[in-house]
């Protein structure tokens, strides 16, 4: 027996093109770059594992884990875990989300509808846009300065303008790394007509920490994820807000989003809590090591950095070619060259172990 070529037929291409929308016909996917022996700087994971012992203790654990059963609905011991280790009140309200990702999603489609928009700073996160051109909302980014501080003038136009559905504010800002100072954030927030979102994935890596904002304002919610912490494969992200908004967010979630297993993982994680924070303090602090590496290099330019990756501008045309450079000396790294103007020649590196960061700085020497 033949079996039947599985590539596009014409008439497959046809029924595609006449039936996918055509802004996802038109979109690339997300793409996430071979990475097989390489090390891998390019999305700012936590390059540590837990010790042996840690790892047998969850394996034990995980044994009892009734994957013959549906999750329970609501989590509810694991959102006491997560309130306790973030400080979240309890009269707030807390949503969990397969990664932040899903929750950016789930907020989107409840706010959703012809003509409705969604801001924010760019260069920024680009899940913001694609989920909103996945939702047909309208997608309106107000560029930053350029020392990627918010064009206040410039944002506050805008959001007169637009009349946004939701702004999302990252804090600190990826790529860029920076926080734009709890003022500003505030004269956002009081000029917004929709939900303000701040999303505070790199917490682990800033002093800074706008959860108190909630008690100012009650059109504002704070997002958090487990993923830049330690636990980028779990898929843990939380939303933090009046639970007025949360249970109207809620009705689009999917009934069972947080796996048995993740559910599980987490609980187990934020028990052992202190192992994850000696970690990314570890990151912290070979952060700046790698800053101060970084400006003995004939480099045009390094941005200070509050999360867990440095921007840094090659030399004018350069950056391609370092990305390369370094591929061949077995790191990975993101080039942001292209994908915003103010990006141009810029190069996203995201803070490994000691070990890492000195195999990057040897493959960006020979740049
Ligand atoms: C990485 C990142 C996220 C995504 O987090 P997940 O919980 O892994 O989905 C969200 N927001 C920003 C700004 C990020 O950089």
């Amino acid at each position: 027996m033949t079996s039947k070529p599985v590539n596009a037929s014409d008439q497959l291409e046809r029924q595609i093109e006449r039936w996918v929308r055509p802004e996802i016909s038109q979109l690339k996917a997300y793409p996430v770059p071979p990475s097989a022996g390489l090390i891998k700087l390019d999305a700012m994971e936590n390059p540590y594992r837990w010790p042996e012992d840690l790892r047998q203790q969850w394996a034990t654990m995980m044994q009892e884990v009734a994957l013959n059963r549906y999750p329970s609905p609501q989590a509810e011991e694991l959102k006491a875990g997560l309130r306790a280790r973030f400080g979240l009140r309890n009269d707030y309200g807390l949503l969990l989300g397969n990664g932040s990702d899903e929750l950016i999603q789930l907020l989107m489609m409840t706010v959703s509808g012809p003509g409705r928009v969604v801001m924010a700073p760019q260069p920024g996160f680009v899940m913001f846009r694609m989920i909103a051109e996945f939702l047909h909302m309208d997608f309106c980014g107000v560029d930053l300065d350029e020392n990627f501080d918010l064009d206040m003038p410039r944002l506050l136009r805008a959001i007169e303008a637009e009349q946004p559905a939701i702004i999302f504010l990252a804090q600190p800002n990826n790529p860029t790394g920076n926080l734009w100072g709890v003022e500003q954030l505030r004269r956002v927030i009081e000029a917004a007509p929709g939900l303000v979102v701040i999303d505070e994935a790199y917490t682990a890596f800033t002093d800074a920490d706008y959860l108190h904002l909630l008690d100012d304002y009650e059109h504002l919610l704070v997002m958090r994820t487990l993923s830049k912490v330690g636990l980028a494969g779990l898929r843990l992200g939380m939303l933090m807000g009046r639970p007025a908004w949360l249970e109207q967010i809620d009705k689009v979630r999917l009934p069972y989003n947080i796996n048995v297993l993740t559910e599980a993982s987490a609980r187990f994680a934020l028990e052992h809590f202190p192992v994850l924070e000696a970690q990314t303090r570890q990151i912290r602090e070979e952060r700046e090591r790698l800053a101060s590496v970084l400006k003995e290099l004939p480099l045009a330019r390094i941005w200070p950095s509050e999360a867990n990756f440095i921007l840094v501008r090659t030399p004018e045309g350069q950056a391609r070619r370092w990305l390369d450079k370094c591929r061949e000396q077995g790191v990975l790294i993101k080039c942001l060259d292209g994908s915003h103007p103010l990006l141009q020649d810029c190069l996203r590196l995201t803070v490994g172990t000691r070990e890492e960061n000195d195999a990057l700085i040897a493959a960006l020497r020979q740049c």
